[in-house]
C-alpha cells in the first residue's frame, strides 16, 4: 500500500494518502451529517456540515495517532518503519521487517488498540467535564463531536482486537503463544486458524442477520468477515515463507553448478544445443574460462532469427557488472525481495573471487517445502 498524497514527517515517520481514503472520508462525513441532522434538528446546515468535517478529520487524525503508536514501539524496539498511510480501511504503517522476538510482537500490537482505548475514554470524560449527560444526545457542538469520537475510538480498540490476522489482535495473539511456547511457526499456524474461525463466523453470523431481516448491517459484517479471511491467508503465506527463511544466507542455499555458455558461441547453436532443449532460462556466459555475463531467453529474443548465425552471445549477453547481483552473506528473504522488485526469477551470487553460483526463486520455494515437511 503506497501512499500517492504525502502529507509529511512525525517522529521520522512518512504519513500519507492513498486515494481510496477519499472514499471513506466522504462517507464518513455524510454519514456523520445525517446522524447529526437526526439528531440535533436545530442545527443549521453550515454547522452540520462544518462540525460533520472536523469529526471526520479528527477521527483519522486518531488512527494516525493509532499507527503511530505501533510505529514507536517497532522504532523502539529496533524495527525500521517507512511510513503510515491511511487507504479506504483505516490505517497501516509499513513495518519493513518482522518483529524478531515475542514480546516485541506482543507490544507492538496491542499498542494500538489500547491508545485508540485510551483517546475514546478521554473524549468521552471532556464530554461529560462540558455537561453531557449519558446515555442523552449531546445538543451542543463541542459534546456532540467529542461523543462520537469517543465512542468510534472505543468501538476502533475492539475491533481491532478481534484475534485475526491482519488485525493487531492477531498480532497480540500470535505474540501472546510464541512467548508462552516459545515457538514462532506453531504461534503463526495457531493464530492463523483462530483468526480464520472467527472470520468464518462473522461471515456465517453475518448472512443470517441478513435474511433475518437485519439488511445492511448484516451484509456488512460478512463483508469485513470476508475481508479478514482473504486477508489473514495471505499474511499467514507470508509469515510462513518468513518464518521458513529466518537466518538462511544466499550462501546457504544457492546451487554451485551453474548452466554455462561460451562467449563465442553464435545464437543458432547455443539454441539449438541449448535453448530449445534443456528448458533452461538462465545461463552463465564463460570467456576464456572466467563468467563474463549472464544470458536468457529475453536476450536472445532481441535478436530477429535471420541473424542468429552471426551474432555471438557475447554480443547480447548482459555483463555480469551490469547485473543485480547478490554476495552469499545476503539474507534469503532479501533476495527474494530484490527479485520481487525487480521482476527476476534468479541472481547471480558473487563474492570477492568472482561469480560463487546461482540463486533462484523456484530453488527457494523447494528449499521451503522440504524445511516444512521435516518441520525444520
Ligand atoms: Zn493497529
Amino acid at each position: 500500500m503506497r501512499a500517492q498524497i504525502k502529507l509529511g514527517r512525525i517522529f521520522g515517520v512518512e504519513i500519507g494518502l492513498h486515494y481510496s481514503w477519499f472514499i471513506i472520508a466522504l462517507l464518513i462525513t455524510f454519514s456523520l451529517a445525517g446522524q447529526f441532522q437526526e439528531n440535533n434538528p436545530g442545527w443549521s446546515d453550515g454547522l452540520r456540515w462544518g462540525i460533520s468535517i472536523v469529526t471526520a478529520v479528527l477521527f483519522f487524525a486518531a488512527i494516525v495517532v493509532h499507527e503511530l503508536s505501533h510505529a514507536m514501539v517497532a522504532k523502539f524496539r529496533g524495527l525500521p518503519v517507512r511510513s503510515i498511510t491511511l487507504f479506504a480501511l483505516g490505517g497501516v504503517a509499513q513495518i519493513e521487517k518482522e518483529a524478531a522476538d515475542a514480546k516485541t510482537e506482543f507490544w507492538m500490537g496491542i499498542i494500538g488498540p489500547i491508545t485508540s482505548f485510551v483517546i475514546g475514554v478521554v473524549c468521552l470524560a471532556i464530554a461529560v467535564a462540558l455537561g453531557w449527560t449519558p446515555p442523552e444526545f449531546p445538543q451542543q457542538p463541542l459534546p456532540a463531536m467529542l461523543m462520537w469520537l469517543g465512542y468510534i475510538n472505543i468501538g476502533l480498540a475492539i475491533f481491532n482486537m478481534i484475534p485475526g490476522f491482519p488485525l493487531d489482535g492477531g498480532r497480540v495473539l500470535r505474540g501472546a503463544v510464541w512467548w508462552i511456547t516459545g515457538n514462532a511457526v506453531r504461534a503463526t499456524t495457531i493464530a492463523a486458524r483462530i483468526g480464520q474461525v472467527i472470520a468464518f463466523l462473522m461471515i456465517i453470523f453475518g448472512l443470517l442477520q441478513f435474511f433475518r431481516g437485519a439488511g445492511f448491517n448484516g451484509l456488512w459484517m460478512a463483508f469485513i468477515g470476508w475481508f479478514l479471511l482473504s486477508a489473514s491467508r495471505e499474511s499467514y503465506a507470508q509469515m510462513v515463507i518468513t518464518e521458513g527463511l529466518r537466518g538462511l544466507r544466499v550462501g546457504d542455499v544457492m546451487s554451485r553448478d551453474f548452466p554455462v555458455v561460451d562467449a563465442n558461441s553464435n545464437l543458432q547453436t547455443f539454441a539449438e544445443e541449448h535453448l530449445t532443449r534443456t528448458g533452461r532460462r538462465f545461463w552463465v556466459v564463460m570467456l576464456n574460462g572466467q563468467p563474463e555475463g549472464i544470458v536468457t531467453p529475453h536476450e536472445i529474443s532481441t535478436v530477429p532469427r535471420n541473424r542468429w548465425p552471426y551474432t555471438t552471445i557475447a554480443d547480447v549477453m548482459r555483463p555480469l557488472d551490469a547485473t543485480r547481483t547478490v554476495n552469499p552473506n545476503t539474507p534469503v528473504t532479501e533476495a527474494l525481495e530484490v527479485m520481487a522488485r525487480q521482476d527476476l526469477n534468479q541472481l547471480p551470487v558473487v563474492n570477492e573471487k568472482g561469480l560463487a553460483g546461482l540463486i533462484s526463486r523456484a530453488h527457494i520455494l523447494q528449499v521451503i517445502q522440504t524445511r516444512a515437511e521435516l518441520h525444520l
